[in-house]
């Protein structure tokens, strides 16, 4: 998981450090999101997802990885006798 925030969004609402004081802050001047890591360990990830859904002002962006394209890599592949696939004229 990969996480941003567009500080020139924020207002400021606090909810991202409410839910999750451990991955996010509030600027001391500014008053603005601070985010504490761009890579949260697991144990944040629920959290960084929440707080996404509730920012007001949608500032927060929440970057999933692309795991399907592993998993269907690692399948059974593809068969490489096509003779029953071939269409005669
Ligand atoms: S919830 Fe959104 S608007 Fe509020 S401080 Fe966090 S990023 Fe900024």
């Amino acid at each position: 998981m990969r996480v941003s925030v567009d500080t020139g969004r924020c207002v400021g609402a606090a909810q991202c450090s409410r839910v999750e004081p451990e991955l996010f802050d509030q600027d001391d001047d500014e008053g603005v999101v601070l985010l504490l890591t761009p890579h949260p360990p697991a144990s944040l990830q629920a959290g960084a997802r929440t707080a996404a859904d509730i920012c007001p002002v949608r500032a927060i962006t929440i970057e999933e990885p692309t795991a399907g394209f592993e998993s269907a890599s690692s399948g059974p592949g593809h068969h490489p006798t096509s003779d029953s696939h071939v269409h005669c004229q």
